[in-house]
């Protein structure tokens, strides 16, 4: 294997997904020598397990996060552009029915405000389904339904398009390693991070004039690894869990809501068969599998919609999101990635906490900022 030993990098970007592979994408592109590294495969954790959508996030208006949805909407129109085999447009349909909680002109308010932060996209349009087409949805529930919407967003193979994000920076010229963890790294007298990084049984190092960490539920725990070691800031981490049952034959995904809590769900065909998420639970490790509890919530609300679905369990995932300590719930906590930055006589070390998939371009080019700024 050809390790870059005593080499040293401009940016060296720790953690191989999303975030990570778009940071180093970015940095290459602009010139800074680059090393990425990651200690299990590229999209080894939350990147491999999230629901798979590129979106503006049509919920996180509810909580006010406009900011967060224009970013979003303007990264899903341009991977819709540059990456077309990956990132598909899917039609979403939010039922609304007697009982639901958010009403038609609530629903209506807010796709308008979705097209609107879209601009003048055919993605942006969004309309009523009429009743005579509504034995087309898949076997949805019929009784008590009074409207369905239907708008546009994207879907894509998070793993894949971390892979490919990966590429591109490996073809800009970063150098790019899987099953490299970073052990340690201590900020040397010469204003210079020094790495110990170990590739399968091999212990070696470099050196880095700046450290990225984008290790997702690990952020902190990475801080801890470095000398200095900067202040860490405050984290939850939130399990999101999915499950994925036989097809049901749908004409795209649905956005629903949980009569236990009122949450939205999706129920998106996906490879063939139908993926049902997610979930939304406190845990205090940075990996966990899904319970029995949040596989009946998710049955639970399907069928609820669906009663004639099959309900055979094919599979089950759970995915970490790092969200920072709030006294709010975790559904309505704010998305945007956080950045902090430890910085000494130049040499930087930023973290990126959370974030969205959808947005890990425009997370990149802000770190890259952060990077060219002295503070
Ligand atoms: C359930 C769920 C659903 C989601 N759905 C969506 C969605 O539909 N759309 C959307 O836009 N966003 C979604 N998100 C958010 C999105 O998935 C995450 O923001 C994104 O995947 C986080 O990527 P990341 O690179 O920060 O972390 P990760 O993908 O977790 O990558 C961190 C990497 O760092 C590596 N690592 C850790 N420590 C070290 C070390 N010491 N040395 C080397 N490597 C190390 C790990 O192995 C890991 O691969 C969802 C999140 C969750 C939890």
């Amino acid at each position: 294997m050809n390790l870059p030993i005593g080499e040293l990098f401009d940016v060296a970007v720790i953690g191989g997904g999303i975030q990570g592979a778009g940071v180093a994408r970015e940095a290459v592109a602009a010139g800074y020598r680059t090393l990425l590294i990651e200690r299990d495969e590229w999209a080894a954790a939350t990147s491999r397990w999230s629901s798979k959508l590129i979106h503006g996030g049509l919920r996180y208006l509810e909580s006010g996060q406009i900011d967060l949805v224009y970013h979003s909407l303007k990264e899903r129109q341009r991977l819709l552009r540059e990456q077309p085999t990956l990132v598909k447009p899917v039609k979403f349909f939010i039922p609304i029915y007697r009982h639901t909680r958010r009403r038609a002109w609530q629903i209506r308010a807010g796709l308008s405000l979705y097209a609107l932060l879209t601009g003048l996209h055919p993605q942006a349009r969004f309309r009523s389904i009429a009743r005579a087409h509504w034995d087309e949805l898949g076997g949805l529930r019929t009784d008590a339904l009074q409207h369905v919407f239907q708008y546009w967003d994207g879907q894509t193979d998070d793993a894949a398009l971390t892979r490919a994000v990966v590429d591109l920076a490996k073809k800009n010229g970063a150098y790019c390693l899987q099953h490299s963890e970073l052990v340690a790294a201590h900020l040397q007298d010469d204003h210079q991070f020094s790495l110990d990084i170990k590739t399968a049984d091999v212990n070696w190092q470099c050196r880095a004039r700046n450290i990225v960490n984008s290790t997702g539920p690990w952020v902190n725990e990475l801080l801890k690894r470095c000398t200095p070691t900067p202040e860490q800031r405050p984290i939850s981490w939130v399990k999101g869990s999915h499950i994925l049952v036989p097809t049901m034959n749908l004409p795209g995904i649905f956005y629903l809501e949980a009569p236990r809590d009122g949450r939205a769900v999706f129920v998106m065909p996906w490879q063939g068969k139908t993926l049902i998420g997610t979930t939304e639970v406190e845990i205090d490790t940075p990996q966990a599998a899904p319970t029995n509890d949040e596989i009946k919530y998710l049955l639970e609300t399907a069928l609820a919609y669906f009663p004639t679905m099959k309900t055979k369990i094919l599979d089950s995932f759970a995915g970490v999101r790092v969200l920072p300590v709030s006294a709010d719930s975790p559904f309505s906590r704010a998305r945007e990635s956080v950045l902090t930055k430890y910085s000494e006589n130049g040499a930087a070390l930023i973290s990126i906490y959370g974030g969205k998939l959808t947005t890990y371009r425009h997370s990149a080019l802000q770190v890259l900022k952060l990077l060219r700024t002295d503070k």
